[in-house]
């Protein structure tokens, strides 16, 4: 690799741009460099590698995806940022396009034109929306290669549950019905600037092999309407979805049951006796 470019500390960049962090923008900046090094490895050598990011900030972390090789796209929508990115872009040529706006309006595959990885410390009043709109892309294997996350802790938990437990629901479901998820490091609140009042973790998710025969939309129709009343049985959360009872009955599984104890495979089996008919 070629000689990396000498950059000011990050904390220099915020004072000389100004960019006291703002609440509502969820902003919470990373300035260890380190930890910053460890999040831009999770997905694996990222050499000549499309990387899109959301939020990149003063850019902490994206100044660790460029020296670990790879070509970002960042998308940042506050504007008192953009200056401190273009220092960036310019200290390694050709590596780095800036895009000011809102990520939720964003097309990633469009703005990256193929294969692509996500990386973020993202915003956490947009990231699990983001997030949910990424699991649940049409086309499988979807655009995107990886995904490397910073979650608030409890939805890191959501993302990684297993049955039976409180964490267990849609985003579980959504999470590792077709795709693999982890949690790849724990990271402290001490690490923001400034400090959120929880806990925060990385979470990397690669799309995995879809089960056949079960529709997407099925799914989360399902478990919309499961989870939505968690505390029932499915007999009374399911009654609303037409034909529902009956691929429970023919998935061998009891009405009785509550929601999170059915497993991901269980979920899937309903799902495909179901069918993609009934529900719109
Ligand atoms: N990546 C930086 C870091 O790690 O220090 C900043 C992370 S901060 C948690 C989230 C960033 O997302 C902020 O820079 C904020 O301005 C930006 N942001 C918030 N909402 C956004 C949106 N809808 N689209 C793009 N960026 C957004």
């Amino acid at each position: 690799m070629t000689a990396q470019p000498d950059l000011p500390p990050l904390r220099e960049v915020i004072a000389r741009h100004g960019l006291s962090a703002n609440k509502s923008l969820g902003q919470n900046f990373l300035f260890d460099e380190q930890l910053l090094k460890r999040i831009a490895a999770v997905p694996g050598s990222l050499v000549g590698q499309p990387v899109f990011e959301v939020g990149p900030g003063p850019g902490g972390l994206t100044r660790a995806l460029l020296r670990a090789g790879a070509n970002v796209t960042a998308v940042e929508r506050d504007r008192r940022c953009i200056p401190a990115l273009e220092e960036l872009a310019e200290a390694f040529p050709g590596q780095l396009r800036v895009i000011e706006g809102d990520a939720m309006k964003i097309d990633a595959a469009a703005e990256t034109g193929g294969p692509f990885h996500i990386a973020a410390n993202l915003p956490y009043n947009v990231g699990t929306a983001l997030t949910v709109g990424w699991l649940t892309s049409e086309a499988w294997p979807p655009q995107w290669l990886s995904l490397t996350l910073m979650f608030q802790r409890e939805v890191a938990e959501r993302i990684i549950a297993k049955p039976g437990t409180d964490a267990y629901g849609r985003l579980a479901i959504l999470s590792q019905w077709r795709s693999e998820a982890r949690i790849a490091m724990p990271v402290h609140r001490s690490a923001f600037t400034p400090p959120p009042k929880i806990m925060s973790a990385v979470v990397h998710i690669i799309p995995g092999v879809a089960p056949k025969g079960v529709s997407m939309t099925t799914l989360e129709k399902l478990t919309a309407a499961a989870f939505g009343q968690r505390r029932k049985m499915l007999r009374q959360s399911l009654k609303g979805v037409p034909g529902a009872l009956d691929a429970l009955r023919s998935a061998g599984i009891a009405e009785d049951r509550r929601p999170e104890t059915v497993d991901i495979d269980e979920w899937c089996a309903v799902a495909r006796s179901l069918g993609s008919g009934s529900i719109k």
